[in-house]
């Protein structure tokens, strides 16, 4: 069956972003999503939702031996919705981690989203798939059932897609 992350580099290309309970509770969603929307990517999936312990578990999995574990699995279940979403675009896994910048905010870049928001690497206010790989696993994850993502074509599409 066709990959839900879409085919890599390619304009089908998908990544999941979440913008995370801080980034919630500070107001800072509409600057988030302008950000990929003006870029010129498209959004084909949005939901906002207060992830259960097991989601947030399986979303970290990765993570489960390290220190801060427990504590972020809190901090992603306070309550406080989550923004889930699906990014579509050429090269949008790697180009949303550009723009979210580094985990550590002492080294993210002025500009990019974590460099202008956040000073805690515990409250840095957004996730991005990491790889195509982990897109595939938290696309499945967060958006896992028939119908929960759009398929359409802007109409803008030609003033944003080209190679010539
Ligand atoms: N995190 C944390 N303390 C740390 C490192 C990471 O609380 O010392 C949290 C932080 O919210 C980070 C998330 O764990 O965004 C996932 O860590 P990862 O290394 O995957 O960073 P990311 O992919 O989000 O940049
Ligand atoms: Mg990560």
């Amino acid at each position: 069956s066709k990959p839900i992350a879409g085919v890599k580099g390619t304009f089908s290309e998908r990544t999941f972003i979440a913008i995370k309970p801080d980034g919630v509770q500070r107001g800072l969603v509409g600057k988030v999503i302008s950000r990929f929307e003006e870029r010129g990517y498209k959004l084909v999936g949005l939901k906002a939702l207060a992830p259960s312990k097991e989601l947030a578990e399986k979303h970290y999995d990765d993570l489960k031996a390290r220190p801060f574990f427990a504590g972020l699995v809190n901090y992603m279940t306070s309550g406080t919705p989550v923004i889930a979403m699906v990014w579509e675009g050429k090269d949008v896994i790697k180009q949303g981690r550009a723009m979210i910048g580094a985990t550590n905010p002492l080294e993210s870049a002025p500009g990019t989203i974590r460099g202008q928001y956040c000073i805690s690497v515990g409250r840095n206010i957004i996730h991005g798939s990491d790889s195509f790989e982990s897109a595939e696993k938290e696309i499945g994850l967060w958006f896992g059932k028939a119908g929960e993502l759009v398929e359409w074509t802007p109409a803008n599409v030609d003033w944003i897609q080209s190679d010539n």
